[in-house]
């Protein structure tokens, strides 16, 4: 018999440990950023593994040793081997290398903060607290333009503002904003932007941030135009694109996309838009849960076999159970076969490693699915001051284990959310699912019949006393919706997508094109939009007959980061 389980974040976030252990060289933190099909799959070290994904995996071992309490192996390496190119100027600096120029660029400052800013804000260490103050004050004695990934320092910048009040730190976020919001303006007065989405994303999370820290209504609506845009183009589920307004017909979901969907949302819902914790949570459970690669049988795996300064042979399918879509359709972890352009590498002799091999992976991914997943843990549930008290919102239907209380949800199997307090609360509110409405909510405390408020899309309870059990009941909808991805004026897949709740519980595609015209390639390339093709996804159908048996979990309030 199958054993199944409602959701548990800090469950699927240990699932990358595997990941993050393996798909790392141990003794210094060398990333493999990309995974090619090839037989053997390899795993190749490429530019971005200097700052750029070392930078994203540190940052994810600190979310994820406070999210399970368990470390990461790889931490430590990966924190020495950024701090390793920070310079006397407080930049960071790729080095001079077969592969990379000793140059500075600006979007990896961006990542680099964010590792440097949890390990700051989570652990109080005062090593990265310092390199960050040098880095925010190298940065802010520069020139401050868009830059080709618009505006990723937007976000950790506003976040170190924020926790520290650093002068440096606020006048560097006016440079930036006046620089993205009017020099050169990235997103269009409806929201739509052109491009690279992760970045865009990130980029409209952080001026969220900027508008809610300022008082600034009107950049806030200007970023939720910008979400209702993004989402207009994405999929309930969570299927988010990478490129948009890309002219040819492959579309994939890239994880980073998904990450900076999430991030977007839950910035909107802090300053006020708390709706949007039901795209979160839809997401979460479907999407972001699904594009983790399960197991590694599709990439052709092999011992014994000679690896090379750049290129790794061995047992690459297992190391990569644990990693996260670089870019998923919705029915497979892998959309289409590409390669990478011909100008991605800096010298001809590099042809061999890097050309005419079809990516599985690219992972920048890896990291940003369990940082997703902190994102959704820290704001599932929380305990909020208001007239005088403590209450409880419970923001994600999603199991969570706080000090004062552990929430316990039944989906997709039932709608019922149990609650537990472990102190008094001047009330418990759960979010009301999209699909409810005021009349089909009820609630007990210790088995009897409670009396619920509906106010502003919660349900809430009067107040409760230490060691009362509530139970929310609420009815699940099943519902089928027919969807369709593709980018505008060239071809599109259609998906037939069978809902419980906020649960997708069958993915079952149309009669979709096997080949597409790429822009990055010769030839028309092969497709997986239809039955076949590599990691199937949401292989869902049989959970239901059997009855869920709830996992362990983790209690911690965990450190705000983000
Ligand atoms: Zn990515």
């Amino acid at each position: 018999m199958q054993t199944v389980y409602p959701i548990n974040l800090e469950r699927e976030a240990h699932a990358s440990y595997n990941y993050l252990e393996n798909m790392i060289v141990p003794q210094n933190g060398f990333t493999y950023f990309n995974v090619f099909l090839t037989d053997p799959a390899e795993a190749v070290h490429d530019w971005p593994d200097f700052i750029d994904v070392p930078s994203r995996t540190a940052e994810a071992c600190v979310l994820l040793r406070h999210m399970t309490g368990i470390p990461v192996n790889t931490e430590e390496a990966c924190f020495k081997r950024i701090y390793g190119f920070q310079e006397e100027d407080g930049l960071f600096y790729r080095p001079q290398s077969r592969i990379t120029r000793h140059e500075f660029v600006r979007e990896e400052q961006a990542l680099v903060m964010g590792a440097l800013i949890a390990k700051a804000i989570a652990d109080k260490d005062d090593e990265a607290h310092t390199r960050l103050e040098r880095l925010i004050e190298a940065l802010n004695s520069q020139e401050t333009g868009a830059g080709s990934f618009p505006a990723m320092l937007i976000r950790p910048v506003a976040r170190v503002w924020e926790a520290y009040q650093w002068r440096r730190a606020e006048s560097l976020l006016e440079k930036l904003t006046t620089a993205v919001c009017q020099t050169s303006p990235v997103f269009r007065p409806n929201g739509g932007f052109a491009g690279h989405v992760h970045s865009h994303l990130y980029a409209a999370a952080g001026l969220t941030e900027v508008g809610r820290l300022t008082g600034d209504d009107k950049l806030i609506s200007h970023m939720d135009r910008v979400f209702q845009w993004i989402r207009d183009r994405s999929t309930r589920f969570g299927f988010v694109p990478e490129v948009s307004e890309r002219a040819d017909d492959v579309v994939g979901c890239e994880t980073c996309c998904l990450m900076d969907y999430i991030h977007l949302a839950i910035s909107l819902a802090k300053a006020g838009r708390t709706n949007y914790y039901d795209d979160v949570e839809r997401a979460v459970r479907n999407h972001l849960i699904e594009s983790r690669v399960k197991n590694g049988d599709w990439l052709p795996s092999k011992h014994n076999m000679t690896d090379d300064d750049l290129i790794r042979r061995n047992g690459v399918g297992d190391a990569a159970e644990g990693a996260y879509a670089g870019w998923s359709c919705p029915n497979h972890i892998l959309a289409y076969d590409e390669w990478l352009p011909s100008g991605w590498i800096k010298s001809p002799e590099l042809a061999s490693i890097y050309l005419n091999k079809v990516r599985a992976l690219q992972n920048c991914c890896g990291p940003s699915g369990p940082k997703a997943l902190y994102l959704a843990w820290r704001h599932a549930s929380k305990v909020i001051m208001e007239n005088g008290g403590n209450s409880l919102r419970i923001n994600l239907l999603l199991d969570r284990s706080l000090p004062d209380a552990e929430v316990r949800c039944n989906e997709p199997w039932e709608g019922r959310v149990e609650v537990c307090a472990k102190d008094a609360f001047l009330s418990v509110a759960m979010r009301c699912p999209s699909w409810t409405s005021e009349k089909d909510m009820t609630a007990t405390v210790n088995g009897r019949p409670m009396d619920l408020q509906i106010s502003g899309g919660y349900a809430m309870t009067p107040s409760l006393s230490a060691g009362d059990c509530v139970e929310f009941r609420y009815p699940l909808e099943e519902r089928e919706e027919l969807v369709r991805i593709g980018n505008e004026g060239r071809q599109s897949y259609r998906y037939r997508v069978g809902w419980r709740g906020g649960t997708v519980m069958e993915m079952k595609p149309g009669k979709n094109p096997s080949y597409g015209v790429s822009h990055l390639m010769p030839a028309p390339v092969q497709l997986y939009y239809g039955n076949q093709g590599p990691h199937p996804l949401y292989q869902r159908g049989n959970i239901l007959q059997n009855k869920p048996s709830p996992l362990p979990l983790h209690s911690a309030t965990g450190p705000e980061i983000w």
